[in-house]
């Protein structure tokens, strides 16, 4: 498979991707860190961002500095993911600390040096970009954000809120469960019939193109959307993966304005 991404990895920088749609953008940093450079064992090894996960406090937070140090970022926020539909809306105010306890699995920012970013082990994260007004989201989106259409809610979020126009959006989606391995033995119980559309098998399932129609949906352009087409599952060297591995780390994807 062709994929348009890069990625990096020297003394300094901990390894990681980015996307060419959101790379053009010169006010923009964004990353999707792998699994390493850090310094968590295993099985959280290494770069692991998960602070629920069994890993220790210590370990998480020098996680947390190497990225900061190889993104020159000076703070990044995330949240409590749930797995549900509620965004947290970053302001000048909004600490590290106020981040964490808040329930949100969406956050969206204008402020500049206010890094958002999410958690995952094959849940999608989707950073949205609106180059025009200058505004960012970082949204985590596994089955249950698709079900209750937390992307659609984030886009809805930004026209409303911060005036932005949804056909100006420039979204990335990042290394998650694909059609590979998304497989719902219980579909017919858990998703709406909608969803049939985006049926590869029997029970496997296409999220990438289920959330890009969500986007779509909303009024993003489909040539705004770039998938990172690379499966965490498939791809445990690099990514850690919850159905492949059971006990792991989280990795981060992490966008910020300069
Ligand atoms: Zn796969």
């Amino acid at each position: 498979m062709s994929n348009p991404l890069y990625s990096s990895k020297s003394q300094q920088h901990a390894s990681h991707i980015q996307y060419p749609n959101l790379s053009q953008h010169h006010q923009l940093r964004h990353a999707t860190f792998t699994r390493h450079g850090g310094v968590s064992p295993a099985p959280y090894d290494s770069l692991n961002v998960g602070d629920a996960v069994g890993d220790s406090v210590k370990n998480v937070a020098e996680n947390l500095m190497i990225m900061k140090r190889s993104m020159d970022v000076p703070r990044i926020l995330s949240t409590r993911q749930t797995h549900g539909t509620e965004i947290l809306i970053a302001g000048a105010d909004t600490t590290e600390t106020a981040a964490a306890a808040w329930q949100a699995d969406a956050m969206i920012t204008n402020r500049v040096d206010t890094g958002l970013m999410i958690k995952q082990a094959d849940c999608q994260a989707v950073i949205l970009f609106d180059p025009r007004k200058n505004v960012i989201a970082n949204v985590h989106c596994g089955w249950r954000g698709n079900v209750g259409n937390i992307l659609g809610r984030v886009v809805r979020t930004m026209t409303d809120h911060f005036h932005c126009r949804s056909g100006d959006l420039v979204a990335a989606i990042a290394p998650s469960l694909g059609p590979c391995c998304a497989e719902f033995v219980t579909h017919k119980e858990i998703f709406p019939p909608d969803f049939n559309e985006f049926r590869v098998s029997e029970n496997h399932f296409d999220l990438w193109r289920l959330s890009s129609h969500q986007l779509v949906m909303e009024g993003v352009d489909q040539r705004n959307i770039t998938v990172s087409e690379i499966c965490t599952r498939c791809h445990m060297d690099r990514f850690f993966s919850y159905r492949g591995e059971g006990v792991t780390g989280r990795f981060g994807t992490f966008v910020m304005l300069k």
